[in-house]
């Protein structure tokens, strides 16, 4: 009940015209298949993903092998950073579900189009500012 009373005043205008525990279930799904795909080039280290340094063999008798390590840990990683930025976006859509700001542009504090949450459900921004950078 109290709740509920400090949200009807709460500044912030909370969307009241999408449901919410359906993007909430998308997010937890695709928050769960990147889990999975992390940990493939990566690994978890107390809550935080890490990009898994494969130990590059120096000691190999063939350069060609120590030239495969490094090309392997290279895409390796460059797969670990597209996969942590995704992470970190739906990690930050389920945090404004829960405070409350989930739909809401952060630049104009409009609401996004549901057809833009529907098609990304991690989306923070309206159309006419997606491609507006925000300092973080
Ligand atoms: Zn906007």
């Amino acid at each position: 009940m109290l709740r509920s009373f400090k949200n009807l005043f709460s500044k912030k205008q909370a969307r009241l015209d999408i449901d919410m525990s359906h993007f909430k279930k998308i997010l937890k799904k695709e928050l769960k298949r990147l889990d999975t795909e992390l940990k493939t080039v990566g690994d978890k280290d107390g809550g935080n993903w890490e990009s898994r340094a494969t130990d590059v063999d120096v000691l190999a008798s063939d350069s060609a092998d120590i030239a495969d390590n490094i090309e392997n840990y290279e895409s390796n990683d460059a797969v670990f950073k597209q996969l942590k930025i995704q992470y970190d976006e739906i990690v930050n859509a389920l945090n404004r579900i829960k405070n409350g700001t989930y739909g809401i542009c952060e630049v104009s504090g409009e609401p996004i189009e549901v057809g833009r949450l529907e098609a990304n459900p991690a989306a923070h921004t309206c159309m006419a500012h997606k491609n507006t950078k925000i300092q973080q």
